[in-house]
């Protein structure tokens, strides 16, 4: 390692190292730093990180695992906005690059260990190398190959001549997500793209375990990949290999609670009205007496309820789901530009502002409208 860099990476080893220190202290091995922190230290090993990431973090967990004494992973979040990139527009062009995501997890797989590395012996020069199967050849091959496969040339001695006999093998513990766009994301008509995501190591350790539950909304910071299951499959496909994923909402374990909320909480719970209390702070510009039974139990919906076994083992589950039914104008949602949700036959989603919806409803059932002084009133009796 050159001095400057050197001389860097302590720059930087003295803005996050609370941060370290407290993440070590929890028995974790792995040091998360904000890429605007390396920024802040040097604009070129911030570069370096977003086009060649492997290599660079290599660089980054050697110089941080001698300075700490320990073995540790480098874990990079919070990249600048030019490289978050929805899952649709990921292309060839980032093979390699560091990028960051958003999307809903839909499918993920069981911790499994795979093989990364295979050591093999030389017979004709008595060397042994190890043979990378998992894309760590950064700047020759990008690819991650799921099948062994025998090295063509010997790295020994460069020779492509004589056997290579396999004498060791490395694993890593992989999970698989399969992550979706968020309706958000999407504009009317388009399906949601997915992508698969890979989580090795300390990201599908057990403490993890609650970020990768499907129906997460998480965002990923990775390498795209290349992923080529067989040597003749000549389209392939493209993958995200995780440094770093967090839920986008938190987690109920995520929210710290001061001191003085916890008095506060206390307070309210003392008060013997906290269902009226809560229930009036919401959309405080919807009142009216007919709202507050609307609004409890909105409240009662949020705080959701107990998962139940009946005495003959049937469940009853705890989530509550509320449908809202008004005619227009009555406080179901703020304006028409609110945006909905809408899911079609097909299970294709639709967002869509419900001014906009409400107006090609009433169009698509023109015949079917009642004109009532000014209101228009969808006949639904008909539909
Ligand atoms: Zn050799």
């Amino acid at each position: 390692m050159d001095e400057q860099l050197v001389k860097k990476l302590q720059e930087l080893y003295s803005i996050v190292k609370d941060e370290i220190s407290e993440s070590l202290k929890k028995g974790s091995c792995t040091i998360i730093i904000s890429h605007k922190a390396i920024a802040a230290v040097d604009i070129k090993l911030a570069e370096e990180v977003l086009n060649n990431p492997k290599n660079t973090l290599k660089v980054l967990e050697k110089f941080f695992s001698q300075k700490l004494g320990i073995n540790v992973k480098v874990r990079i979040k919070d990249l600048p906005k030019d490289r978050w990139i929805r899952i649709r527009d990921i292309r060839s062009e980032h093979i390699g690059k560091l990028i960051e995501t958003e999307g809903i997890i839909k499918v993920s797989t069981e911790v499994r260990p795979v093989v990364v590395a295979v050591k093999y012996y030389h017979n004709k020069c008595g060397g042994e190398f190890w043979y990378n199967l998992f894309g760590e050849d950064s700047d020759k091959e990008q690819f991650i190959r799921f099948k062994i496969e025998k090295p063509k040339v010997c790295s020994v001695c460069g020779e492509s001549e004589g056997r290579f006999v396999e004498v060791e093998r490395k694993t890593v513990d992989m999970q698989r997500l399969l992550v979706e766009e968020t309706p958000d994301q999407i504009e009317r008509g388009e399906q949601p793209a997915q992508i698969i995501v890979f989580l090795t190591e300390d990201l599908c350790e057990p403490r993890m375990e609650r970020r990768t539950i499907p129906g997460t909304r998480i965002r990923i910071v990775g390498v795209v990949e290349a992923l080529q299951n067989s040597k003749t499959q000549a389209v392939l496909d493209l993958i995200i290999n995780a440094v770093y994923i967090e839920p986008v909402e938190k987690d109920i374990e995520d929210i710290k609670i001061s001191e003085e909320d916890e008095l506060k909480i206390k307070e309210l719970a003392k008060s013997g009205d906290v269902l009226n209390i809560l229930a009036r702070s919401i959309a405080p510009s919807i009142h009216g007496k007919h709202y507050e039974h609307i609004k409890k139990a909105l409240i009662l919906q949020l705080v959701g309820g107990v998962k139940k076994i009946r005495s003959d083992g049937t469940r009853v589950r705890g989530d509550i789901h509320m449908l809202l039914i008004g005619d227009p104008g009555t406080g179901k949602s703020i304006t028409p530009d609110s945006k909905i949700v809408i899911i079609d036959e097909s299970r294709k989603i639709n967002v869509v502002p419900i001014g906009e919806f409400v107006d090609q409803l009433i169009e698509d059932n023109t015949n079917k409208v009642i004109l009532y002084g000014d209101t228009e009133i969808l006949n639904l009796l008909d539909i």
